[in-house]
Formats: C-alpha cells, structure tokens, sequence
C-alpha cells in the first residue's frame, strides 16, 4: 500500500500559482469554452483580447506565457487553445467543485421508501448529495456530486445526479479504479464497522469498502452493491425487462432478500437479488471475484453453496 505520495504527486505550486489569478483563469475559461464539436477550439490573439477584456497586448502576453510555461496553453498555426492538462483545469473550475455551492433541501422526489411507503427526499449539502426518508429519519445513501451535475431548480435532476454518481462510483471501483484520481483499489469485506452505524447493529451485516491507494478515497456500501452491475445479473434484469443502471439505487426494483456468509477466511458471500417470484444469487470471495451464481431458489428457498 502507498503510505506516502509518489513521485508525480509531489506538491507543484508553480503550476498551481500559474492559474491563481483572474485574467488567466478567464483565458482558461474561454479557451475551455471553444472546445466543442468534439474538437478542441482555437483562439486568435486578438479574439482573446476581447474575450477576456485585457486592454493591453503586452499583458495577454505575459498571461499566455505563464500558462504556457506550464503548459496548460499552447500556440498552433491558427492560434491558442488549451492543453489536456489545461482542458482539466477548465473542467475543474466548470463543474464548480472548487466554488461554494448553496445546500439545497431536503425535497421529496417521485420515489418512497420501502421500509415505511413514506416519498423519499435528495437533500444537497457541502456539495454531497443525500438520499434520505425524511420519515423514518434515515440517510439511504449519500454521494459526492458536482454543483455542475444538476439543476438547483429541479429535484428530479438532483435525484438523476445522485443516480449516475452513485452507478458510476460503483461501477468504477469495482473494477478497481478510482473515479477520482485514477489510482488502484483495494476492497475489503468486513462485517458492518462505520461510525455511521450504532454499536449494536455492528457486526450483523458484512459490508465492503472500496478504498483508492492513491487519493485514500473510499466507498462504503452494503455487500449487495458490487453485483447489480455483474453480468449475470445484468443479464437476469435484461430478460425481465430492466435497466437496473435507470434505477435510483434509494429504491431499485430488485429485491435483496439475503445473504449467506459460508466462510469469512477467506470471505465467501452469497448474495441473492430476486424479482417476482425469480432470484439469482452470486457468491463472492474477497476481492468480489464472482465463484457461483445460481438462477432461481434451490428447495429450501435458500441460495445454494458452492
Ligand atoms: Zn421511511
Ligand atoms: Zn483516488
């Protein structure tokens, strides 16, 4: 495990200095903007001038030196336009992470909680999307989204934000890759240890958590998570008519009705989802590699051992 940065992390606060100050960041900004039609855009000189309201040609100049020393910005034939690295800086400022975003809700939204059939509510706070039932005074789920992901006005697009944030997280760091940074993941199953969850309900239900060697981001989820998106079970939704990826993960259409822990060193878990009077189970080890999955209940209604 990566204890301390590596190399290509080291703290470079010449390339951040080059973008701390306005006139460059709106050279940043309106070079990001002309990258459209799948094209990254040019600007003439003199088009940037105007754009980012500098009177003197001398200092657009010294600005565009600056960004190209670091190279966030550089000159072709037709003109400037923006580096992958400066590209990165534009999405950084765009999507409004680094700018302070209002909380919003809680709002209920056209979905209900199963535990109580009360409407469950997306709640926007410190730039993290909650799903909650305002009812039972319960968190479902919560994730980081960006300001830039949704409309402040319409809580429908609040509750699609939380829904492709939370498949693509998921998805992601399944595969072992953190949506973030980029860095490997290690995952670990272990029975339920989060702060989040009071003492007596630990230690009942095992779940996992994702977590990034690099940026030490993590997830942590419910041992059924990781398999909604498996193709056996993205096979057995096929052939009933859903789109699992459509669903908000605060209320899915697939039931999970249990687990069985058939041995904890190593971890073999199944789990089973069901739909109608069909289930699927898939036993896990570890790492989340899948060693079984069984379509439909054997006879005693529990999911088969391997
Ligand atoms: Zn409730
Ligand atoms: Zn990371």
């Amino acid at each position: 495990m990566t204890e301390e940065p590596t190399a290509h992390v080291e703290l470079d606060d010449e390339a951040l200095k080059a973008v701390a100050n306005e006139t460059r960041l709106r050279i940043v900004v309106d070079l990001g903007a002309t990258v459209r039609d799948g094209a990254y855009g040019t600007r003439r000189f003199s088009e940037l001038l105007d754009a980012v309201g500098v009177t003197d040609s001398g200092q657009l100049t010294y600005h565009l030196d600056k960004l190209r020393e670091q190279e966030y910005v550089e000159r072709t034939d037709e003109g400037y336009r923006l580096t992958l690295r400066g590209l990165r800086v534009y999405q950084f400022v765009r999507s409004g992470v680094l700018s302070r975003a209002p909380d919003i809700g809680p709002l209920t939204i056209d979905l209900t909680h199963d535990d109580c059939g009360e409407p469950l509510s997306v709640r926007y706070e410190d730039q993290r999307m909650y799903g909650e039932c305002e009812a039972c005074d319960e968190i479902i789920g919560v994730n980081p989204v960006q300001p830039s992901a949704f409309d402040p006005g319409d809580r429908e697009s609040m509750s699609d934000a939380y829904r492709q944030r939370f498949w693509m997280d998921n998805f992601a760091m399944t595969q072992g890759f953190c949506p973030y940074c980029g860095g490997d993941v290690t995952t670990r199953i272990d029975y339920r240890h989060t702060e989040a969850v009071p003492t007596e309900s630990q230690g009942e239900d095992p779940a996992i958590t994702f977590t990034c060697e690099v940026c030490r981001w993590f997830i942590n989820t419910t041992i059924e998570f990781p398999g909604y998106l498996h193709p056996a079970v993205v096979a057995f939704c096929h052939e009933r008519g859903l789109d699992i990826r459509e669903h908000n993960p605060v209320n899915l259409p697939l039931e999970f009705p249990e687990y069985v822990v058939h041995s904890e060193d190593p971890w073999r878990v199944a789990v089973t989802y069901a739909y109608d009077d069909d289930e699927i189970t898939l036993t896990f080890d570890d790492d989340l590699t899948v060693h079984d999955v069984t379509v439909g209940a054997d006879e005693s209604g529990r999911p088969e051992s391997e």
